[in-house]
C-alpha cells in the first residue's frame, strides 16, 4: 500500500469503531471532554444479548430509569437433576434492558454531547505519509468492491465487538481469543398460565449438561418478551436444539418467536490492548466479559470509559504509554474476579455431577449474599471473613464429595 500524501482529509481525535456499549460510552466520554469524535457503526443489527445489567451500572453511567424493561428480583438456579435453588436479592433487583434501545440511546447520548455518528463499515486502518492512522469504511450496504471512505484519526478506539476487526488488524493473537457462541430466541412473554414455571421477575438459569456441556442455558423476562438462550464453546453441539429442548420443556414452545440470533462471547481478555502507538480496543473487541456468567455490557462500558481516558491522556501528552496503561489499571481492578470466574467456569461446568454440587453449594445464604453483592456492586466483599471462612470449607467439602449434593 502507498503511504498516502497528507491532504484535506476530515481529521478526528478519536475515531471510534463500534456503536454498542463499550464504542458508545468512550464516544460520550471524549465528546464530552471536548474532543472531536466519529462514532462509526455498522447498524442495522440489535446486537443478541440477555440484556442483564447490574444496579452499579445503572448508578455509574447514569443510565435512565424508562431503559429498564423489567427488573429480576431473584434468580432460580436448576441443576441436571432438576433441583431448583432460588437466589433472591436483598434489597436490590437486577435490570433488564433491551439492547434496540439501549445501545441507540447510549450511542444518542454520545451523539447529544457532540460525537459525529455515522453508519459505515470498517475495512481497515491505512497509514498516510506522515504515519497517522486514516480509518477507511465503507457506507453500510454497499459491497466489498466499493470505493472506501476515509478519515484520519489521531487515536482509533477497536470497539467493534467479539472476533474485532481492528484488533484483528492492529493487535497480535486477536484472532485466537477463546469464545461461548451464545443463540437466544426472542419470543413474545406468556400469559400467567401459558407456562407453569415462568415468572417475569426471575432469571433461570440451566446448568445442565445436555442443554450446555460447558456453560448454561437462560430463561431472562424482559417485560413484553423473554430471551431464551443458551451458550457453548463445543463444535457440533446444536444450540438451536437445546433451545427447542429448553422452550418445549418450560411451556414456552408455542409463545411467538420475535427473533432467532447468536454470537460468540469472547471469554479471555487479550494480552494487549493497544499498539504501542495510536490504537486502543474496548469491551468484547478486548475480550473483556466476565467467564462463567458471559456478563459484558458493564464490563464494555467500563472499558470504553477508561479506553476515552486513556487516549484524553495520550492526545495531551503524545506519550503511547498512557494507552498501553488502561489495561494494567483495568485488570488491577477486575482481573482477580475474571480469573477467580474463569476457574469456577472451568471447574464447575465440566459435567453434570459438579454442575449438580455446584447448584446445590448455591442454596447456602452466605453464598448468595457474597455472589449478589459482588454482581451488584463489582467489588469482591472483604468485610465478613468469617463468611468466607464458611463457604471454603463448604466449598473443600462440595469439591471433595464429601458432602452429598442432595441435601
Ligand atoms: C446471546 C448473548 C447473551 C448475552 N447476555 C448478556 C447479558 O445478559 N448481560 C451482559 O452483561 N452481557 C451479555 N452478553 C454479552 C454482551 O452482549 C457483550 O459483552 C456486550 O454487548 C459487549 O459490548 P461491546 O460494545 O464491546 O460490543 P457489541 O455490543 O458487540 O458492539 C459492537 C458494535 O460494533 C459494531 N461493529 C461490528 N463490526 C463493525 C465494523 N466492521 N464496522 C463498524 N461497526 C462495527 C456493531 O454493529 C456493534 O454496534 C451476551 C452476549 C450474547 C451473545
Amino acid at each position: 500500500m502507498t503511504p498516502m500524501q497528507r491532504s484535506d482529509l476530515e481529521t478526528f481525535d478519536a475515531v471510534v469503531v463500534g456503536g454498542g456499549p463499550a464504542g458508545a460510552t468512550a464516544a460520550h466520554a471524549l465528546a464530552q471532554r471536548g474532543r472531536s469524535v466519529l462514532l462509526l457503526d455498522k447498524a442495522g443489527r440489535i446486537k443478541p444479548c440477555g440484556g442483564a445489567i447490574p444496579p452499579r451500572l445503572i448508578r455509574d453511567f447514569d443510565i435512565p430509569e424508562d431503559l429498564i424493561v423489567a427488573r429480576a428480583q431473584s434468580a432460580r438456579m436448576i441443576s441436571p437433576a432438576g433441583c431448583e435453588v432460588d437466589m433472591p436479592i436483598e434489597g436490590g433487583s437486577v435490570g433488564m434492558v433491551d439492547r434496540e434501545h439501549f445501545d441507540e440511546w447510549l450511542r444518542e447520548r454520545a451523539a447529544a454531547a457532540g460525537a459525529v455518528r455515522r453508519n459505515g463499515v470498517f475495512a481497515e486502518i491505512e497509514r498516510d505519509a506522515a504515519g497517522a492512522a486514516v480509518v477507511c469504511y465503507r457506507p453500510n450496504g454497499a459491497d466489498k468492491t466499493a470505493p472506501v471512505e476515509k478519515v484520519r484519526a489521531r487515536a482509533v478506539i477497536g470497539a467493534d465487538g467479539a472476533r474485532s476487526k481492528v484488533a484483528r488488524q492492529s493487535m497480535t493473537g486477536a484472532d485466537r481469543v477463546p469464545c461461548v457462541f451464545a443463540y437466544h430466541e426472542v419470543i413474545q412473554s406468556p400469559a400467567n398460565d401459558e407456562a407453569p414455571t415462568f415468572d417475569g421477575a426471575r432469571c433461570d438459569i440451566y446448568y445442565q449438561g445436555r442443554l450446555s456441556p460447558d456453560f448454561y442455558a437462560w430463561v431472562f423476562p424482559h417485560g413484553q418478551t423473554t430471551s431464551v438462550g443458551v451458550g457453548s464453546a463445543q463444535k457440533g453441539f446444536s444450540l438451536k436444539g437445546a433451545v427447542e429442548d429448553l422452550r418445549r420443556e418450560t411451556g414456552l414452545a408455542a409463545t411467538a418467536t420475535r427473533r432467532c440470533e447468536g454470537a460468540p462471547i469472547p471469554l479471555k481478555p487479550l494480552k494487549r490492548w493497544d499498539n504501542g502507538r495510536d490504537v486502543i480496543l474496548a469491551g468484547d473487541a478486548a475480550g473483556c466479559v466476565a467467564p462463567a456468567s458471559g456478563e459484558g455490557i458493564y464490563y464494555a462500558m467500563l472499558g470504553g470509559a477508561y479506553a476515552a481516558e486513556g487516549v484524553q491522556e495520550f492526545l495531551e501528552t503524545g506519550k503511547a504509554k498512557a494507552l498501553s496503561a488502561v489495561r494494567r489499571r483495568y485488570m488491577a481492578e477486575h482481573g482477580k474476579v475474571f480469573f477467580i470466574l474463569g476457574v469456577m467456569q472451568h471447574f464447575w461446568y465440566r459435567n453434570d455431577k459438579r454442575r449438580e454440587r455446584f447448584v446445590n453449594i448455591c442454596k447456602d445464604k452466605d453464598v448468595q449474599k457474597l455472589t449478589w453483592d459482588a454482581y451488584m456492586n463489582k467489588r469482591l466483599v472483604r468485610a465478613k471473613p468469617a463468611a468466607h471462612m464458611r463457604i471454603f470449607f463448604k466449598d473443600l467439602a462440595h469439591l471433595l464429595g464429601v458432602v452429598s449434593p442432595q441435601r
